[in-house]
């Protein structure tokens, strides 16, 4: 039996809180913590 449930594993972005349902959201990790970052935030942060 083919399993085609998708997993729903939600994001929150750690800057402004949109989560990977509305926006896509991607992880990184610094100073060894993991944190998440929206595409709109990703800028921002890649900037400073
Ligand atoms: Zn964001």
């Amino acid at each position: 039996m083919a399993d085609t449930k998708k997993e729903n594993i939600e994001r929150e972005c750690s800057h402004c809180g949109t989560t990977s349902e509305l926006t896509p959201v991607i992880t990184y990790v610094h100073q060894g913590d993991e944190k998440h970052v929206c595409v709109h935030c990703l800028p921002m942060l890649i900037h400073g």
